[in-house]
């Protein structure tokens, strides 16, 4: 895919000034952002090209090396087209002070707050947990944010000192060939401050490790690989940030004679020939106990009965699934030689009407071959 010109892309021309630029970037950016157009591939795509356009145009090095080399010049530099993370660090260090007060956000710069990570929890619960719901104990092993220090790092009554290396920015840039980089700090690891006298309970990382119990409740009709989020319930975050969220997965156990599929359940229940060519009454099982099942005589293998709303409550918490009762005819596999003289009485008494579906199919292979 060909490349489209950056100046081009913002529309402004070759000679555009610093605030042009800015001001063209600002105009499109507003107009395609994501958060303006949720779901809307057009535009994102549209937006990633115009923020990639303007982080080369509104930096003088990388807009000179464009001029000169064209996109050769940029990519494979500090930035290539396409890898934007937005909501990233690096996206909002260069583009936080504008959007800081467009959409009201206001720039992470300088902010060490840094948000805690997400945590994933698998949970295995039962068939029934899944179909009727459940309250599950979690054991979470979560860093906190340390009380003593109330996430600083530093001892009560101290402060961070601002780094002298990267004057509090986290970022020291340097050169590599036509282009300046960026990278975190090596001093202060990007914190931008440094704890010249640490928390003694935290050691300086403002967290502390701790168990903690949540109490969960896992709502009817959760299937394998469902995902609960629960939003703050993560990590705690660095230095006073927020925290992340908890994401619990679903892992629903097999059952020894239920299968499901959707909201509805699957039950095979067997049957012997002798049941299904003179009918019976089956009692079969439920989720909710016995339930009583007439089968008519003559009854194939394969057919099946519908117990209308013996299912799976839905998740969104209206309505419920069937139980589909799948008859399996079976055919005995031992006989004695009394039962065997029976069979062939019997097959002699009926004649063709032993199979009424096989006649017709034969009389088809007929049609067939002949
Ligand atoms: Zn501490
Ligand atoms: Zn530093």
């Amino acid at each position: 895919m060909s490349k489209r010109d950056y100046y081009e892309i913002l529309g402004v021309n070759r000679n555009a000034s610093e605030t042009e630029i800015k001001k063209a970037y600002r105009k499109l950016a507003i107009q395609y952002h994501p958060d303006k157009n949720p779901g809307d591939k057009a535009a994102e795509e549209k937006f990633k090209e115009l923020t990639e356009a303007y982080a080369v145009l509104s930096d003088s090095q990388k807009r000179a090396n464009y001029d000169q080399f064209g996109h050769a010049g940029v990519n494979g530099g500090g930035f290539s087209g396409g890898g934007f993370n937005f909501g990233g660090g690096g996206f909002e260090d260069i583009f936080g002070d504008i959007f800081g007060d467009i959409f009201g956000g206001g720039s992470r710069r300088g902010s060490r707050g840094q948000r805690g990570d997400d945590l994933r929890y698998n949970l295995t619960i039962s068939f029934e947990e899944a179909a009727f719901g459940t309250e599950k104990k979690l054991q979470l092993p979560r860093k906190q944010t340390c009380e003593t220090c109330q996430g600083s790092g530093a001892r009560p009554g101290t402060e961070a000192q601002t780094c002298s290396t990267c004057r509090g920015a986290g970022q020291v840039r340097y050169q590599q060939g036509f282009f300046t980089m960026t990278r975190p700090c090596p001093d202060c690891r990007g914190e931008g401050k440094i704890i010249t006298d640490p928390c003694p309970d935290c050691r300086g990382t403002g967290q502390v490790k701790s168990k903690r119990t949540l109490n969960l409740k896992v709502p009817a009709g959760v299937e394998n690989g469902t995902r609960l989020k629960l939003n703050n319930e993560g990590e705690a975050g660095m230095h006073g940030g927020p925290p992340g969220d908890l994401y619990v997965v679903i892992s629903v156990e097999e059952h020894p004679i239920f299968s499901r599929d959707g909201q509805d359940i699957i039950c095979e229940v067997p049957i012997s020939f002798v049941q299904a060519a003179l009918g019976c009454d089956l009692e079969v099982p439920t989720l909710e106990g016995r339930v009583n099942l007439k089968v008519p005589a003559g009854t194939q293998s394969g057919k099946i009965f519908k117990l209308s709303g013996k299912g799976i409550a839905s998740l969104r918490g209206y309505g419920r699934g069937d139980q589909l009762v799948l008859l399996k005819v079976e055919v005995p596999t031992k006989l004695n030689s009394r039962q065997r003289e029976l069979l062939q009485e019997f097959a002699k008494e009926s004649g063709e009407d032993i199979h009424p579906q096989g006649k017709g199919f034969f009389d088809k292979v007929k049609e067939l071959f002949d």
